[in-house]
């Protein structure tokens, strides 16, 4: 059987990598550039050396775990001459908000975190559309209730992982959630951060879906087909989805594409010990920049991250000095 290629028809991307000129640097504040995503591709920033991405979900106000996410994706990509993108994860439509996502860029900008590359998934389901082709064969349609919208979304280990058993494979319904058949192989990887990775997909989360009952295309996959069609050579992200790059790593494989590198990072906690979120709000951007100077915010992250001894206030440049991955912990870190 002739193998299909994954590739992308040009009237669906116009830049080498698929990415479009960032409308929101500038202009921000909501400023819509509605039918001026196709434009020109960015100039090379970088010197080649590849490109991280920071990807969040416009659901709320950024927490200090978000921007200490993204400021190590920045870093990691500077600090090796990288392009540093930015993507919107706005597929979950019903929680996803325009302002939301002025905000993250506003709150990053703040910062001096510069991107060279824009998108929002929103706008890319013609390119999901086309990888799906690919992955035809490998799916069936489910119409199990429980797990279906759970495993669609980032997983999360304190949450729970929803293990599939498979029971619609030969159902052969006619509608449903689009799952993926995964094979009870062991995939292995090495985290550029906490080394070698052996999960079994078919014991850590079972066919998992691609396409939600409800037409939404799930994280994985548009995850997938994102970081494989803008260039991007490696994930920085926090350690919770640490087993889904085993998820991703299959699909890449199937879709003809070289995944990256996956180099994930220590947990910031709450003083109970808890995995930062929205919850706590005296860590939300808004009170955060109320508080610090953006040098001072960099400088605890800095110190968090074990890059510097004492939360001194420094600037970026300064903070690409002194990073280095060897001095991040793998322990999660205690916030307060
Ligand atoms: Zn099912």
């Amino acid at each position: 059987m002739a193998e299909k290629k994954f590739s992308v028809s040009t009237d669906t991307r116009t830049t080498e990598n698929g990415w479009t000129k960032a409308p929101l640097n500038p202009p921000l504040g909501g400023t819509s550039q509605e039918g001026k995503t196709h434009v020109e591709a960015l100039p090379k920033r970088g010197s080649g050396e590849g490109a991280s991405r920071f990807a969040p979900s416009p659901t709320g106000r950024m927490h200090l775990g978000n921007i200490y996410c993204a400021v190590l994706s920045w870093l990691s990509a500077r600090s090796r001459g990288g392009e540093w993108l930015l993507r919107i994860e706005d597929i979950d439509t019903q929680r996803s908000r325009r302002e939301y996502a002025d905000q993250i860029a506003d709150d990053l900008l703040w910062l001096g975190l510069e991107w060279d590359g824009f998108c929002r998934q929103s706008e890319r389901s013609p390119l999901y559309e086309e990888a799906l082709a690919v992955l035809r064969p490998y799916t069936y349609l489910c119409q199990c209730s429980r797990a279906d919208i759970l495993a669609s979304q980032a997983p999360h280990e304190t949450d729970g992982r929803v293990v599939y058993a498979g029971t619609c494979r030969e159902a052969h319904h006619t509608s449903g959630a689009l799952r993926i058949r995964v094979p009870d192989t062991d995939i292995t990887f090495t985290d550029a951060h906490y080394g070698p990775q052996r999960v079994n997909l078919a014991e850590h989360c079972g066919d998992f879906i691609l396409r939600r009952r409800d037409g939404a295309w799930a994280y994985q996959l548009a995850v997938v087909v994102d970081d494989a069609l803008t260039g991007v050579t490696e994930v920085v992200r926090g350690r919770d989805l640490l087993l889904s790059a085993a998820q991703q790593i299959h699909l890449f494989r199937l879709l003809g594409q070289e995944p990256p590198v996956f180099c994930h990072a220590p947990l910031l906690l709450n003083a109970a010990g808890q995995r930062l979120s929205k919850r706590d709000v005296a860590l939300d951007m808004g009170q955060l920049r109320q508080r610090y100077t953006p040098q001072q915010l960099l400088g605890l992250i800095a110190h968090l991250t074990h890059c510097i001894d004492k939360p001194e206030a420094i600037s970026l440049d300064e903070f690409l000095q002194v990073f280095d991955w060897a001095k991040v912990p793998l322990d999660d870190i205690v916030t307060s």
